[in-house]
């Protein structure tokens, strides 16, 4: 080898080869999928890349992926003649992890062996597997696009934190990966282990895998069997080699399906479902479409890679195709395959191209059947768990399918006892009160503080359910959606609260008198709190709390929101409040029986900030609070 240089991993590579030894013990043959996999995915690239260049492949047109093992030097290697990689490619792809948001990840890391091997499958460790197994890797590589044998490529690396690599000579275009196979590893080195694991991780791959193993020859007519003749060894295929989504769908088995995912996703688990579907006619295409059963650590960074693979008449084509589903579907996996679009289609034609937003159409109707069918089934409240946040994006970016959508929003709900969202709208829409016309809901900080909300009260005695919600984008969802089967959506915080028919003429004439008998209490508390507040009423909605604040039009923003925007920078007005009394209760009556202004007006203060608190768990200045509560107190 020329010119051999040393380098360090990236500080991410180094943690992640030191947790893989531990995390990965149980499910040691994984290696063998990512192995298989990357080959595959080189083969892939150079197929693609042929389409236009036919040479690059002349000189060894069949595609395919060798196995051997080599018991007296104990390794095993994996080889293909897929696209190889440069010097300056190996450095990087097998020096560093691209993946954004690595560094999260690691954080994410307990030190508990248990719960880290479920990370790290999900992040997928892909070709770092290969150190599980073996106590040095040594990679040979020719790219398909190198001028000459001479930029063949050496990289080797003990996984301790460093690797060599520097140019070769390689005749042959493709890639080596020989595993120096650690001592206590030696079942890898058994042909059947191999084609065991091999035919698991690859019978649904498009490409030829071989394995090198013995060849047993029946003894001919007549003659005895040799027990001293040397055994033979060649090259045979193990898998199938037919693409998966290519067969029949009722010829496929779940394992087969589930393998398959997992070869796609380097996810460790099983999908939660699946929809297989060959579409013929005008657009034709076949999609293979998985929801995982666990969400990316990653799911809320905006840049996070997602798409489905695209294969054009089987030719794969690219990765992470995000043009055939809506951002807010983007947890969803799989590929489509269509005769409908060039071989040489590129991501902007893909942009713009009027097939591309007919599948978009199709498969969104795909995914949204698929977890309609799901949503019958126990599994959709680990679905919800799990990416329900995601699909809360769906009614505002996809107008198309909102009501689609909005049917597969859960909910908690004062209904239930539980802060699991159980409830659909439908459901609400189904128990509604008879005179009932709008869907009531209620956004709060946590369940514990929706829950226990004076804003309830009122509706609570009148036996009406009110959805319950606490999460950052349900202020956002609410405010863009206005209705779900013609019953419009009504916060209970609005400050005329709308009950329209279920209020009947006793509660009207009730609430009439007593804001009549209240006008000069209503009138001093306006006097005493002044600037402080928008405005003072008698409220209709409280019975056991003795005030609560409301916004102009319901447009409160939750303490959350609005400490969140506050934090992105943005400059919010102070809120005025209205604040809303309740006559009936003795802390009012005592705040009314003060004869001295002074007095009233430190208890009107105190019952104002007392309304705030409730609502927003936290006040501007809670020493002067205090103070006052204290001198109240010492009366
Ligand atoms: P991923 O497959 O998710 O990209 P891996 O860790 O499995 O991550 O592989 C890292 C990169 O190394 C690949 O993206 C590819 O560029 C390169 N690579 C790995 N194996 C091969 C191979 N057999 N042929 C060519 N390139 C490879
Ligand atoms: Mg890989």
């Amino acid at each position: 080898m020329s010119a051999v240089e040393q380098h360090g991993f990236q500080t991410e590579v180094a943690k992640l080869l030191n947790l893989l030894a531990n995390s990965l013990y149980s499910n040691k043959e994984v290696f063998l999928r990512e192995l298989i996999s990357n080959a595959s995915d080189a083969i892939d690239k150079l197929h693609f890349l042929s389409l236009t260049k036919p040479d690059l492949v002349k000189d060894d047109p069949v595609f395919k992926i060798r196995i051997r093992a080599d018991k007296d030097q104990h390794t095993l290697t994996i080889s293909d003649n897929g696209l190889g990689m440069t010097l300056a490619e190996a450095n990087e792809h097998l020096g560093t992890i691209a993946k954004s948001g690595t560094e999260d990840f690691l954080k994410h890391m307990t030190g508990d062996a248990q719960k880290d091997s479920q990370l790290i499958g999900q992040f997928g460790v892909g070709f770092y597997s290969a150190f599980i197994v073996a106590d040095k890797v040594t990679v040979l590589s020719l790219s398909a696009n190198a001028e000459s044998p001479d930029e063949g490529v050496q990289w080797e690396s003990t996984g301790e934190g460093t690797f060599s690599s520097g140019n070769i000579h390689r005749e042959h275009r493709g890639t080596e990966i020989i595993l120096h196979i650690k001592d206590s590893e030696s079942e890898f080195l058994d042909t059947w282990r191999l084609r065991q694991a091999i035919t698991k991780y690859s019978d649904h791959i498009s490409v030829p895998v071989e394995l090198y193993e013995e060849q047993y020859e029946a003894p001919k007519e007549g003659e005895e069997e040799n027990k001293d003749k040397q055994p033979k060894f060649d090259y045979v295929q193990v898998n199938d080699a037919k693409a998966l989504w290519t067969r029949a769908p009722q010829e496929i088995k779940p394992e087969e399906y589930n393998e398959f995912y997992k070869h796609l996703t380097s996810d460790y688990q099983d999908p939660l479902t699946y929809a297989h579907n060959k579409v013929e006619g005008e657009l034709e295409y076949t999609s293979l479409l998985y929801i995982p059963r666990q969400a990316p650590w990653d799911l809320f960074n905006r840049e996070q890679k997602h798409g489905l693979k695209l294969f054009v008449h089987r030719v794969f084509i690219m990765d992470d195709a995000e043009q055939f589903l809506p951002t807010y579907l983007r947890f969803v996996k799989g590929l489509v395959d269509t005769n409908a679009l060039p071989l040489n289609v590129s991501r902007e034609l893909l942009q713009e191209s009027a097939v591309t937003r007919k599948l978009k159409k199709a498969l969104t109707k795909r995914v949204l059947g698929m977890l309609a069918k799901l949503a019958k089934t126990d599994d959709y409240k680990i679905f919800w768990a799990q990416f329900g946040n995601v699909l809360k994006e769906g009614p505002v970016e996809d107008y198309s399918n909102r009501d689609a959508v909005l049917k597969l929003l859960r909910f908690a709900s004062t209904a239930n006892d539980s802060a699991e969202p159980q409830v659909s709208l439908e459901d609400y829409v189904g128990r509604m009160k008879e005179k009932q016309t709008a869907i009531y809901y209620l956004t709060a900080d946590s369940y514990e503080a929706a829950v226990k909300s004076p804003y309830l009260e009122q509706l609570k005695q009148k036996g009406i359910e009110v959805l319950l919600m606490w999460d950052r984008v349900d202020e956002w969802l609410m405010g863009n959606v206005n209705e779900f089967d013609g019953k419009k959506f009504i916060p209970v915080t609005a400050s005329d609260l709308e009950l329209g028919e279920l209020e009947n003429e006793e509660d009207k004439k009730q609430r009439e008198e007593t804001q009549n008998e209240n006008k000069d209490l209503v009138e001093r508390f306006k006097q005493a709190l002044g600037d402080k507040v928008q405005d003072v009423r008698v409220s209709a909605r409280l019975i056991d709390s003795p005030s609560c604040v409301v916004a102009e039009n319901g447009s409160r923003m939750t303490a959350q929101l609005r400490r969140l925007l506050e934090a992105s920078g943005q400059k919010l007005p102070d809120e005025r409040y209205i604040l809303e009394l309740n006559p009936k209760h003795a802390l009012i009556a005592k705040a009314a029986s003060q004869s001295d202004e002074e007095r009233f007006k430190l208890w009107a203060d105190f019952i104002y900030q007392q309304a705030l608190l409730a609502d927003q768990g936290t006040l501007k200045d809670p020493a002067a609070f205090v103070k006052t509560l204290d001198t109240l107190l010492l009366d």
